[in-house]
């Protein structure tokens, strides 16, 4: 007896689960549960999903899945790239395929080792926009640490960017007097171009980028002309300051062989906790 209720209430629920319902990925807070059901547990993917709730839905296979219901492709199944065939056409997986450390990670680093460095620009386009007017359509003024400065930064409101760098903004002017020359003259955000000597687009074209103050900082193609170099690391930039960057989900490029020290990017799929979605 007890057996044939067990099925009952069982059978229609196995029906329902396997009937391909999409478990909707939750904003904010809370378990960032993204996969469609019967989709296998893929960290990688779910660093995409729980990085940006508002886009992303879930994954099956080797797709990402979109809210609007349009897909990319995870993998374009070419293993074996170069370097320099990795930075110019890198698919999501090129993209994750380095770990960045949060925290007090010093250089030197092994060659070519960016993480954040790799990226799928139709992945930004899609959420930031496809063209220069379609990313300006976004674009919101941030003043910057307005307790010292008068100036205004430009960066886009998608992925509530804008609130971030209001944040970070705010707990740079409670740093200790020493470190605010690092900051308080910022190179510049918005910038719809190429990286110097490329034809790949800057995420600064997406106003995601944040430069801080340029004269304290090292940049490798300063020092460097070709790419495949043997660099050797710079970095000036502290600590305290790269913490507050990364705690808001921008990562830092002090932490490349290819080292930009003034260079901060939105870039939470690095930072997630992929258990509940949350930057730390
Ligand atoms: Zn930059």
């Amino acid at each position: 007896m007890r057996h044939k209720v067990f099925l009952f209430i069982a059978v229609p629920i196995f029906f329902i689960l396997s009937g391909g319902l999409l478990l909707v990925c939750r904003g904010g807070g809370g378990q960032a549960e993204a996969r469609e059901a019967g989709a296998r547990f893929d960290p990688q993917k779910q660093k995409l999903a729980a990085a940006y709730p508002r886009f992303i839905s879930g994954y099956k296979g080797n797709e990402i899945l979109f809210k609007d219901g349009t897909a990319m492709q995870f993998s374009d199944g070419r293993e074996n790239k170069d370097w320099l065939e990795t930075l110019n056409n890198p698919d999501l997986e090129d993209m994750l395929s380095l770990e960045y450390s949060r925290g007090n990670v010093t250089g030197p680093f092994k060659k070519n080792f960016d993480p954040g460095r790799i990226r799928y620009v139709p992945f930004f386009k899609k959420m930031y926009g496809r063209s220069r007017r379609e990313v300006e359509a976004n674009l919101v003024p941030v003043k910057w640490m307005p307790r010292y400065t008068n100036i205004t930064l430009y960066v886009t409101r998608i992925n509530d960017v804008d609130r971030k760098l209001r944040e970070i903004s705010s707990e740079l002017e409670k740093l200790p007097e020493r470190l605010r020359k690092y900051v308080v003259s910022p190179g510049g955000t918005y910038n719809y171009r190429n990286i110097k000597d490329t034809d790949r687009l800057s995420m600064h074209s997406f106003g995601i980028a944040v430069d801080i103050t340029v004269k304290y900082s090292y940049y490798w193609n300063w020092d460097y002309k070709n790419e495949l170099d043997d660099i050797t690391y710079r970095n000036d930039t502290p600590y305290e300051i790269v913490r507050i960057f990364e705690k808001y989900g921008f990562i830092w490029g002090g932490k490349w062989y290819h080292y930009d020290t003034m260079h901060f990017e939105y870039r939470p799929e690095l930072l997630v906790d992929i258990n509940d979605g949350i930057v730390r």
